[in-house]
C-alpha cells in the first residue's frame, strides 16, 4: 500500500477499514449515531484517491447540508491535499445536479442561465396564475397549494395522475394549478427546488446517451444520511449507479427526521432488495458521546416500535449525569441556558463554539437569543434567519415603523398591499409618480390620493390604508405600545392572514408574530412609563445590527433538525413539553411521534460530554402565556442517568416543584400582561384582585420577587392607581422602575 493510504487507514477501528476497504460492488454502511459513518465515508473517498482506484473527478460524493459537503471536503483536503480534492464532485443532491442541468439542461429546454425559485417566488407565481384562473387566494392560499404541488412531486407524481388522485377542494385547485405552474416556470426559464431533482431524471430519461456519460464518469458513488433521501434522489442514485454498481450509502433508521418532507426510511430497505448482493456493513462502536449520553439515547429510541435493532457501546468514560432544567417561563429557561453556558464557560474553560441550544420550533430562538444577548454571549442562529431577519417579523415591523415615521418609503412599499387589500402595482407606480412629480413622499402622495387621478375603486383602497395607518399613528401616545401594535395587527388583516393559510409554516409565522407581542409586551413591562414604540424599534434596531462578535466562537442555536450530522460538547435541549416537543400536531399518529422521538434521539446523540433537558413550567404559545406540561418524552424514561438542578437522582412521573399548588399557579401565569387584549378585559376581577393585593404590599425596603428579574429590594415608590411604580434594586440586573400593574411583584 502506498503510505498516504496506510495513513488513511490508520484512524479506523477494523470494522470501518473493512468499509473503506471494499471499494467495488454496492455497500451499505448502517448504524447508529456517532459511531463514525461520516467520517468512513470520508475516509473512503481519501482511500480510492491514495490508492490510485480513481481519479478525484470519478467519485461523486452527495451530502444532506452545505455545511456537511464543506467539512468532508476539508477533511478530504487534509488527507490527499487540496488539489487532488478540488476535482470531487462534492455535495448536497440540489448543488451536484443544478450543476448538471447548468451543462446539460439546453436538451430539455433550458438556457445555462436558468434561475431557481425559491419557495417565496413559487408562491409569488402562483399568486399570479390564481388570478388567471379566478381561484380566490383568500379561500385557497398559495401556500397550501405549493405546499401540496411540492409534495406529488417529491414523489414524482406528475400533473394528470395528480388530478386523479385528487381528494379535496383545495387539491382539486393544486391539480388545476399544477400543470399551468410547471408550464409557467418552464417559459420564465427557471426551476423550484423540487425541479432540481426531477428535472434531471427527465434529462436522463429522454437522453440516455447523457446518462451512459454521467454513469461511466462517476465510478464511485457516496451518499452520506441516506434514511432522509426521497424517491426522486432514490431513482436518480439508482440510474446513476446502474453501470459500474459502486454504491455506497451510510445511514441510520433510527435518525430519519425528515418524512414531513417526502424522505422515506424504505429507501434503506429497497437497497438490500435492488442490490442483494451488498456488503452490509454495522459500525458499532460510538467515539462521540459519554457512556451516560449513550444510555439515554437507548432509553429514548426503545420507545420507538419501527426500528432496527442496532448496539452501540463506547470505550469513553461514563461523565457527568445529565441534568433537566426546570424553568418558569421560556425567559426563564432562556436565561437558565445562559447561566450554564457561563458557568461551564468559566469553570471548565469550554469555548463558546462547544455549546449548541437545540429547539424544535424556530420562534424558541427569540428568547434564547436575548438572554444570550444580554449575557453577553456571542451567538449565531443556524438555519432559518435570526428571528429579526424573518419576512413575517419584517412585515410586523414595517407596519409600526410606518406608525413613528409614515415616509419611511421601504417599509410603505413592503406593507401597503400586504395582506392584499387591492393596491396593485399599477397604482403603487402612479402613486410614486405622482410624488415624484410634487416633489413629496410617498406617504404624502397617500394623503392627498384624490388628486392623484386613480380609478375609484384603487383610491378607495388607498384610502383605506391610509385611514388604517393615520388611525393608529394618532393613539400612539394614548394607548399601551402592545395594545397598539396588537390592534393594528388586527386590523390590517396581517394575524387573520397567517391563519387562514393554515399550513405549519403558516402557523410557525403567526407563533412568531405572536413572539414579536410577547416581546413588546415585555419592552412595555421592563421599560415601564418610558416605554414608546420608537423605543422599542431603536432596541430592535440596534438588536439587528449587533454584530461585533468574532466569526468563529459562538455559540450555535439551531432547530433539532438542522443539528442532524454535528456534534458538540455541550448541548442544550429546551422546550421539552408537550404540544411543542412532541409538537401537537404529531400526538395523533403513531409514525408521527416516532418520528418526534427519533428527533429527540438526534438531538441527544449530538452531545459528546454534557447534556442538558430543559423545560419551562409555562409558555407564551398561540397568543398567551399557558401553563405546559412536561414532554412525554421524559415522563416515559425508565433510567438513572438524570439529575435535577439540585443534583438528585430524577424518577419519571416526579413533581419537581414542591411548592403547594396555590403559590405554584401564580408562578405558572406570572405575565398577566401577556395575556391577549380580550382577556384581560374579561377577567378585570383577576386583575383587581391580583394588583391590589400585591400593591398593598409593597413598601420601600420590602423584599420582592419579580418573575424575570429574580429577587430585589424596592427603594422607592411613585405615583398613583395605574400608574404606580415602585423603583426596585436587583442584584443580578441593576435597578429598574417598573409599572405596579404589570410587574406583578411578590413580596417575599
Ligand atoms: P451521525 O449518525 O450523528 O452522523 P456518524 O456515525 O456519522 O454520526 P461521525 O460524525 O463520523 O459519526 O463520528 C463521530 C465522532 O467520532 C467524530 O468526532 C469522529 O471523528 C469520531 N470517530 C469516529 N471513528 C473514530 C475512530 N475510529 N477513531 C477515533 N475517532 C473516531
Ligand atoms: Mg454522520
Amino acid at each position: 500500500l502506498p503510505e498516504a493510504a496506510a495513513r488513511i487507514l490508520e484512524g479506523l477501528n477494523p470494522v470501518q477499514r473493512q468499509a473503506v476497504q471494499v471499494t467495488e460492488g454496492p455497500v451499505l454502511i448502517i448504524a447508529g449515531p456517532g459511531s463514525g459513518k461520516t467520517r468512513t465515508l470520508t475516509h473512503r473517498i481519501a482511500y480510492l484517491i491514495a490508492t490510485g482506484r480513481a481519479r478525484p473527478h470519478q467519485i461523486l460524493a452527495l451530502t444532506f447540508t452545505n455545511k456537511a459537503a464543506r467539512e468532508m471536503m476539508e477533511r478530504i483536503e487534509r488527507l490527499v491535499g487540496a488539489e487532488a480534492a478540488r476535482h470531487i464532485w462534492m455535495g448536497t443532491f440540489h448543488a451536484i445536479f443544478a450543476r448538471i442541468l447548468r451543462r446539460e439542461g439546453h436538451r430539455i429546454g433550458y438556457t445555462p442561465d436558468f434561475s431557481i425559485y425559491d419557495t417565496d417566488d413559487s408562491e409569488r407565481l402562483l399568486r399570479e396564475l390564481m388570478a388567471r384562473y379566478h381561484i380566490d387566494p383568500r379561500q385557497y392560499s398559495p401556500r397550501t397549494i405549493r405546499h401540496l404541488i411540492s409534495g406529488a412531486k417529491n414523489q414524482m407524481i406528475g400533473p394528470e395522475e395528480y388530478a386523479r388522485l385528487v381528494a379535496s377542494p383545495v387539491q382539486e385547485k393544486a391539480a388545476k394549478l399544477y400543470g399551468p405552474y410547471q408550464e409557467a416556470l418552464r417559459k420564465a426559464n427557471a426551476l423550484d427546488f423540487d425541479d432540481l431533482l426531477l428535472k434531471p431524471i427527465e434529462l436522463f430519461e429522454q437522453h440516455p446517451d447523457v446518462l451512459q456519460r454521467y454513469q461511466e464518469r462517476w465510478r464511485y458513488l457516496h451518499i452520506d444520511e441516506y434514511q432522509d433521501t426521497n424517491r426522486a434522489q432514490y431513482v436518480l442514485a439508482r440510474k446513476l449507479a446502474a453501470a459500474h454498481r459502486n454504491l455506497c450509502v451510510v445511514g441510520d433508521d433510527a435518525q430519519s427526521i425528515y418524512a414531513f418532507r417526502g424522505a422515506d426510511i424504505g429507501n434503506i430497505l429497497s437497497f438490500q432488495r435492488d442490490y442483494p448482493d451488498a456488503t452490509v456493513i454495522r459500525l458499532e462502536q460510538n467515539y462521540r458521546s459519554t457512556r451516560r449520553i449513550l444510555k439515554l439515547a437507548e432509553a429514548i429510541i426503545q420507545h420507538n416500535r419501527d426500528q432496527l435493532e442496532k448496539r452501540l457501546w463506547t470505550e469513553n468514560p461514563e461523565g457527568d449525569p445529565i441534568v433537566l432544567i426546570e424553568a418558569l417561563s421560556e425567559r426563564d429557561e432562556a436565561q437558565k441556558v445562559e447561566q450554564r453556558i457561563r458557568d461551564l464557560h468559566v469553570r471548565y474553560g469550554y469555548a463558546f463554539r462547544d455549546f449548541a441550544v437545540l429547539y424544535r420550533t424556530n420562534a424558541q430562538s427569540r428568547s434564547l437569543e436575548e438572554a444570550l444577548r444580554r449575557g453577553g454571549i456571542p451567538y449565531r442562529v443556524v438555519g432559518g434567519l435570526s428571528f429579526y431577519q424573518r419576512k413575517e417579523i419584517k412585515d410586523v415591523l414595517a407596519y409600526l415603523r410606518l406608525l413613528v415615521n409614515p415616509h419611511d418609503a421601504a417599509s410603505l412599499q413592503r406593507v401597503i398591499n400586504y395582506p392584499a387589500r387591492g393596491i396593485g402595482q399599477r397604482t403603487i407606480e402612479v402613486l410614486a409618480d405622482y410624488a415624484r412629480q410634487h416633489g413629496l413622499s410617498l406617504w404624502q402622495a397617500i394623503e392627498r390620493v384624490e388628486e392623484v387621478g386613480l380609478p375609484t375603486r384603487a383610491q378607495k383602497a388607498v384610502q383605506e390604508f391610509h385611514f388604517l395607518i393615520a388611525r393608529h399613528a394618532a393613539k400612539m401616545d394614548a394607548m399601551p405600545v402592545d395594545e397598539l401594535a396588537r390592534s393594528l395587527l388586527q386590523e390590517s388583516g396581517l394575524l387573520e392572514e397567517l391563519r387562514r393559510e393554515g399550513t405549519p409554516e403558516a402557523l410557525a409565522r403567526w407563533e412568531n408574530v405572536q413572539e414579536l407581542l410577547n416581546a413588546i409586551a415585555e419592552y412595555v413591562a421592563t421599560a415601564g412609563e418610558q416605554a414608546t414604540l420608537s423605543g422599542f424599534l431603536q432596541e430592535v434596531a440596534l438588536l439587528t445590527d449587533l454584530d461585533e462578535m468574532p466569526e468563529d466562537n459562538r455559540v450555535t442555536l439551531m432547530t433539532l433538525h438542522a443539528s442532524k450530522g454535528l456534534e458538540f460538547p455541550v448541548v442544550f435541549i429546551t422546550g421539552l413539553e408537550e404540544g411543542l416537543f412532541p409538537l401537537a400536531q404529531a400526538t395523533q399518529d403513531r409514525k408521527d411521534l416516532e418520528e418526534e422521538r427519533r428527533l429527540f434521539y438526534v438531538g441527544v446523540t449530538r452531545a459528546q460530554r454534557h447534556l442538558f433537558l430543559c423545560y419551562a413550567r409555562s409558555r407564551y404559545r398561540y397568543g398567551e402565556q399557558q401553563p405546559s406540561v412536561r414532554s412525554r418524552f421524559l415522563e416515559e424514561l425508565d433510567t438513572d442517568v438524570i439529575v435535577t438542578e439540585a443534583g438528585l437522582p430524577f424518577r419519571r412521573g416526579e413533581v419537581l416543584d414542591r411548592r403547594p399548588r396555590s403559590e405554584r399557579y401564580v408562578e405558572m401565569d406570572p405575565h398577566y400582561y401577556r395575556r391577549p387584549l380580550q382577556q384581560r378585559r374579561s377577567s378585570g376581577a383577576t386583575r383587581r384582585v391580583v394588583y391590589d393585593e400585591g400593591a398593598g404590599e409593597i413598601v420601600p425596603g420590602a423584599r420582592v420577587e419579580h418573575a424575570i428579574f429574580g429577587e430585589g429590594k424596592v427603594l422607592a415608590l411613585e405615583g398613583q392607581g395605574d400608574q404606580a411604580r415602585a423603583i426596585v434594586f436587583f442584584p443580578e440586573v441593576g435597578q429598574k422602575k417598573l409599572v405596579l400593574k404589570f410587574a406583578r411583584l411578590r413580596r417575599i
